[in-house]
């Protein structure tokens, strides 16, 4: 018998890879756009993950496709100087990356990121600032998306996801952290054909149209309801409290490392990390 593949799941693995080719095809690095990445309350696992892309990697997002003006890791400047190229992009046409959610409470004096003519820069000022004079605000990760475990209870820095500051526009690309490959084909998507599609929670439809249930290799157990007893086991974790079938991403054909893997491949269930209400409405994370 010839072995038979998907044909829906070949092509929802290939919309988002189609995005990506064809802006690392036809980017014009003439009209490469400054891009400033700002840490606010965070981990940073974000700008980490973007370390990890592959095809294309950070050097071709950097080298090729924007002008990463600012950002709080990776830049060379240090200090004022880099404070002042953060300034400087806000004259000119910008992205504006946030990941970290906005800690308000005093003035947003618990999320100091940069001194500045002797005075300290809160994220709040930061992204207050850039917030404005962006062109496209992109909220990478959870934190910045919704809050996430920046503003989980009982939120001591009254941390607030990038929107519920704003009040503008913001895309959402969640995820703690958000798979590089989101971001660069968010990103790519502006570039070559404007601002993606995206559902009515602002998050691109490309990465966040399904839900992990919708493509996981453990559906078919779930269907038959068969399902694991503890972990381990390698059937539906539907019982131990995955939330794949409330979380939208495509986690189980995008996976993580260079594809190597994800959570449920490596018999942890789902924790909805890139929902709305992460963590605490998606807590205790694993239930017998
Ligand atoms: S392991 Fe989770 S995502 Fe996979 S089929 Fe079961 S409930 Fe759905």
């Amino acid at each position: 018998m010839p072995s038979e593949k998907c044909p829906i799941s070949g092509s929802k693995q290939n919309i988002p890879r189609h995005i990506i080719d064809k802006a690392v095809n036809n980017i014009d690095q003439s009209k490469k756009i400054n891009l400033i990445w700002l840490e606010a309350q965070t981990c940073s696992g974000n700008i980490i993950s973007l370390l990890n892309a592959e095809d294309p990697d950070v050097i071709f997002l950097l080298r090729k496709m924007v002008n990463m003006t600012y950002n709080n890791s990776l830049m060379a400047e240090e200090g004022e100087r880099a404070f002042d190229k953060f300034l400087e992009t806000l004259n000119t046409e910008f992205i504006l990356v946030v990941e970290g959610a906005v800690s308000t409470r005093d003035n947003g004096l618990y999320n100091v990121i940069a001194r500045h003519e002797g005075k300290p820069i809160t994220g709040m000022d930061a992204v207050a600032m850039a917030g404005k004079a962006a062109k496209y605000v992109i909220a990478v990760g959870s934190c910045a998306s919704y809050g996430g475990p920046s503003s989980a209870r009982p939120n001591p820095s009254e941390s607030k996801s990038v929107y519920d500051f704003l009040g503008s526009e913001v895309i959402r690309v969640p995820g703690c952290p958000s798979n590089p490959q989101w971001v660069i084909g968010t990103i790519a998507h502006i570039l070559t054909e404007g601002k993606p599609e995206l559902d009515k929670e602002n998050r691109p439809v490309l990465f966040y149209g399904v839900t992990v249930h919708d493509l996981c290799q453990r559906r078919s157990f779930f269907d038959r309801g068969i399902f694991a007893k503890k972990l381990g086991e390698p059937e539906c974790m539907f019982k131990l409290g995955c939330r794949g079938p409330i979380t939208k991403t495509n986690c189980p054909i995008r996976r993580w490392n260079n594809s190597t893997n994800w959570p449920i491949g490596d018999n942890t269930p789902c924790i909805g990390c890139a929902r709305n209400g992460f963590p605490d409405s998606m807590e205790p994370f694993v239930r017998y």
